[in-house]
């Protein structure tokens, strides 16, 4: 098959094209603005396979985007490219609406013109698969409940409104144009390749630094956490097998609390790269005041998937947070150059 993802530099994105290479024979095109979240130096691995290729580009870009997929002629779109940072969108959310909506939009009408372009057979198996997150359903404060896919949506922050508005395009395509379209929304994923300013890369690095490691709030907010090759399983899973029209919720029945993650992370540095005088990383930590807006709790029901698609999480969270650990302890040059700004700026240089 011939697959397209957007937003393939991206830190889930990067994972589906690894994940693709190295388990399917499939034909990989990744397109990709690369804006600071996105770092080719995350497919280094894979960058030089037949079966990969790239191109830079901004899906809210409707001509390019439409020469691209004419050209490339997708089996499957796998939709990731976003902005999606929390923080980032509250202190800008512009960027939020242009990529998350309007690109979406793009996307969706390109997509919809090369669909009514193909042949009956090949229209037929054609799939548009939107991949989305738990935070379109809002909090879950003061519940024992589960978010499962019919869970009325109510976003909190202009990051999750700005997906769950993508949500209601890609429906609305499959509702109006009959586009065959699946979407999935899924809980906070972890593991490799994490951009170091979300809270597990965060935390491990700070702490190898001898920094704070700032925990928002209380440190109470709970939410349902993910290994992202778990994740990148799941998508090709429902990318393939799944129902068209169907969403699909995808999560890892592992609810911690940030302050558990972080205590948990601070004991496995303990064990694995020990401090002078049996000191632990956990003295760093510092109680920050708390985002605005900050949803308490997100947990996912994950038996759609489970019964229909015979997808379940291969890591327990113990499981995916020490790899996740190990990981960037093998790798600090990669954190070092997402750091200091080197990975792009060699880019720019190469465009120059
Ligand atoms: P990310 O920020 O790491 O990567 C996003 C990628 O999209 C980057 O490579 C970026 O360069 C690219 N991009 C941004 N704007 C673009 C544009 N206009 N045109 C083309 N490319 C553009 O995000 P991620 O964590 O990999 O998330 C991927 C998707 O999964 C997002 O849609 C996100 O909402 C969703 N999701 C993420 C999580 C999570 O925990 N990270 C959980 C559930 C769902």
């Amino acid at each position: 098959m011939r697959v397209l993802v957007t937003g393939g530099a991206g830190f889930i994105g990067s994972a589906v094209i690894r994940y693709l290479i190295e388990h399917t024979s499939d034909i990989i095109l990744n397109i990709d603005k690369l804006t600071y979240a996105g770092n080719l130096e995350s497919l280094s691995d894979i960058e030089n396979n037949t079966r990969y290729s790239f191109q830079q580009l901004d899906i809210c870009d409707a001509e390019t985007l439409n020469k691209v997929i004419m050209g490339f002629k997708p089996d499957i779109v796998m939709h990731l490219a976003a902005e999606s940072h929390v923080d980032r969108s509250i202190d800008g959310p512009a960027a939020f609406i242009q990529t998350n909506i309007v690109g979406t939009y793009t996307l969706l009408e390109v997509v919809r013109q090369y669909w009514l372009s193909l042949q009956e057979d090949t229209k037929a198996t054609f799939r548009f698969h939107h991949i989305s997150t738990d935070e379109v359903y809002g909090d879950l404060d003061g519940t024992t409940d589960l978010f499962t896919e019919t869970t009325a949506y109510a976003p909190s922050s202009p990051y999750s409104a700005s997906k769950a508005s993508s949500d209601h395009l890609v429906r609305a395509w499959y509702r109006t144009y009959g586009l065959p379209i699946l979407i999935t929304n899924c809980s906070n994923n972890y593991g490799p390749y994490h951009f170091p300013e979300k809270l597990i890369p965060l935390v491990i690095l700070n702490a190898l630094e001898g920094k704070t490691l700032p925990v928002y709030g209380n440190g109470q907010q709970i939410r349902d956490w993910l290994y992202v090759e778990d994740h990148a399983r799941a998508l090709y899973c429902v990318a393939t097998r799944g129902q068209i029209g169907e969403t699909y919720n995808i999560g890892g029945h592992n609810e911690k609390q940030n302050i558990e993650v972080v205590q948990t992370i601070c004991a496995l540095l303990d064990e694995l790269k020990p401090l002078p005088e049996q000191k632990s990383y956990s003295s760093l930590i510092r109680f920050v005041t708390d985002r605005p807006g900050h949803d308490l709790r997100y947990a996912i029901d994950a038996s759609k998937i489970a019964n229909e698609l015979n997808w379940t999480p291969q890591e327990t969270f113990e499981t995916g947070l020490r790899k996740t650990v190990e990981w960037y302890l093998n790798h600090l040059s990669w954190c070092r150059r997402v750091q200091d700004g080197s990975y792009q700026r060699e880019r720019l240089g190469r465009q120059l």
